[in-house]
């Protein structure tokens, strides 16, 4: 099943290619068949994208907040018409099942489009009185700004980066992971039929060096990377030489806190969303679950089963709950941390291996598996595993949930299932991290800013935190007066 795009990479309003660049497979994990091949950017065509951004940015920033948030309004619903085929494209190049890709994905950059379109309108300064003299501040934007995507949610990061940054008035250039390059093309397609001028959203493929070439760049102002803790200790390195700024979310080892009280299905779905959603390959999960000692047994008991229910199969089938993993390389070395698991003493509940299925013997297939007895020492409870593998831990007092949930370098994510809502309050309170919930796990709506603290970002996006991220304060003092001069 093909999915070739017209070419690579978008700019100034058009398909570009150049073949020079290193080739690029898009395979689809599902099946092992390579859906489309693409190149990679060259340093010309970096070059010419940043150009075009740049040539664009002036204008589109003139423009009134409501014209530009009418374009992407405009996009949203070229993206709502279009679900049904943007979703079978995400899933055969991601793998998630299609009853994901239908509600989180294009939607969801949909989401994203109609809340920064609504919100371009409404970006605005403040007036600082000084008795006579005043102040004001102006929101300008920065620029042309670039966002490097990571493979797990490709179209939506696209759009959560470009959403914000287009109605604040930048230009944006955007490198989705190489993994997984079809539907940035598709958002680029959408942009120009809804009447973005040209130049304004531009996408270049690539590996890790054309994200190095991006963070680098002189002509760019600021750099928006969704990916691992190390890649984004190199991008930040990068910007650094010219001071860019930066918004990073990266990864996490989340903790969800399940106390006695707790309803157990309702903590039990958070857990399972909260490690199993999207093949486990989403920065925000909750990777650590820790169980309060009255209800861990039965907490674990119910989690078997439900998870043993969790049906995976031809991700394009509306019934399959799972798909594969991204690629091969991410499945072994997800099967690389389950057997750590067990060689460090965790106890396997269910899972912990490959799933044979008829039809798709060459997909990157693992079952959602859930180790128990786990102790904070452990690998599996240390490191981003970025796969279906949720550690189960027991504790037996709040203080000492909320020291062994911190005592991570991420601060991504984190949750709190309890009926104590005093309780639900002091401990999030308490929590280092970023995006929380109570009673909840991973609900992500547009509306509320989400990043991390500690190693997990800087930055956020979403909500109107994300219009700080893509604007700088210009102060305006106005006198109303002579100058007073000792001169
Ligand atoms: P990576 O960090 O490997 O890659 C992220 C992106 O950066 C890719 O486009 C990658 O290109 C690019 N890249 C790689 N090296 C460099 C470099 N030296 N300079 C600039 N760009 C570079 O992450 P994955 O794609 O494997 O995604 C998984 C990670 O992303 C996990 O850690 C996860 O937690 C995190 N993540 C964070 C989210 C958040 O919002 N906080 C959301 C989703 C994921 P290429 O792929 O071509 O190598």
């Amino acid at each position: 099943m093909m999915a070739q795009p017209t070419a690579s990479h978008f700019i100034a309003g058009a398909y570009a290619e150049d073949t020079a660049g290193d080739a690029i497979e898009s395979v689809n994990p599902a099946t092992g068949e390579v859906i489309a091949r693409l190149h990679a950017a060259t340093p010309a065509i970096i070059d010419q994208a940043v150009a075009a951004a740049k040539a664009a940015q002036p204008a589109w920033a003139a423009m009134k907040g409501v014209e530009r948030g009418r374009i992407l309004l405009r996009t949203a619903q070229v993206l709502r018409e279009r679900n049904a085929e943007l979703s079978r494209l995400e899933t055969l190049d991601t793998g998630k099942a299609i009853q994901e890709t239908l509600v989180a994905d294009a939607a969801s950059a949909a989401d994203a489009l109609e809340y920064f379109g609504g919100l371009a309108g409404a970006i605005t300064g403040e007036h600082i009185d000084l008795g006579g003299d005043f102040v004001y501040t102006r929101r300008e934007p920065l620029g042309v700004c670039a966002g490097i995507g990571a493979w797990n949610y490709p179209i939506q990061i696209a759009a959560w980066k470009s959403a914000p940054a287009l109605a604040c008035g930048n230009a944006f250039l955007f490198k989705p992971s190489e993994l997984t390059p079809l539907t940035a093309l598709k958002l680029a397609e959408a942009f120009a039929e809804a009447g973005l001028p040209a130049g304004l959203f531009n996408v270049v493929q690539g590996y890790g060096a054309v994200g190095a070439a991006l963070a680098t760049h002189p002509g760019i102002a600021k750099v928006s990377l969704t990916g691992s803790v190390p890649t984004g200790a190199k991008v930040l390195a990068g910007a650094a030489q010219d001071i860019k700024a930066v918004t990073m979310e990266l990864g996490g080892k989340s903790p969800i806190l399940v106390f006695d009280d707790a309803d157990l299905e309702s903590a039990i779905g958070g857990a399972m969303l909260g490690n199993f959603y999207s093949t486990g390959q989403i920065c925000s999960n909750g990777t650590r679950v820790f169980v309060q000692r009255g209800l861990h047994d039965r907490f674990l008991d119910r989690l078997k089963a439900r998870t043993e229910a969790i049906r995976l199969g031809d991700p394009l089938d509306p019934d399959t709950h799972l798909g594969p993993m991204v690629s091969m390389a991410q499945r072994d070395k997800v099967l690389g941390y389950i057997e750590a698991g067990k060689r460090e003493g965790a106890r396997l509940v269910t899972g912990g291996g490959v799933t044979e299925l008829q039809g798709f013997e060459n997909g990157a297939w693992i079952q959602p598996t859930v180790f128990a007895d786990v102790t904070d020492d452990m690998t599996i409870a240390r490191e981003e595993i970025f796969g279906p593998v949720m550690s189960v831990l027991a504790f037996d007092d709040e203080e000492e949930a909320v020291a062994r949930a911190n005592a991570t370098p991420f601060g991504l994510a984190a949750g709190v299932f309890t009926a104590d809502l005093a309780r639900a309050h002091r401990v999030i309170a308490r929590l280092e991290a970023g995006t929380t919930w109570i009673n909840a796990y991973n609900l992500t709506p547009v509306e509320a800013p989400f990043g991390g603290v500690k190693q997990s970002g800087i930055g956020r996006e979403n909500g109107h935190a994300a219009i700080e991220h893509y604007t700088h304060l210009k102060s305006v003092y106005v006198a109303t007066g002579p100058v007073d001069s000792p001169y």
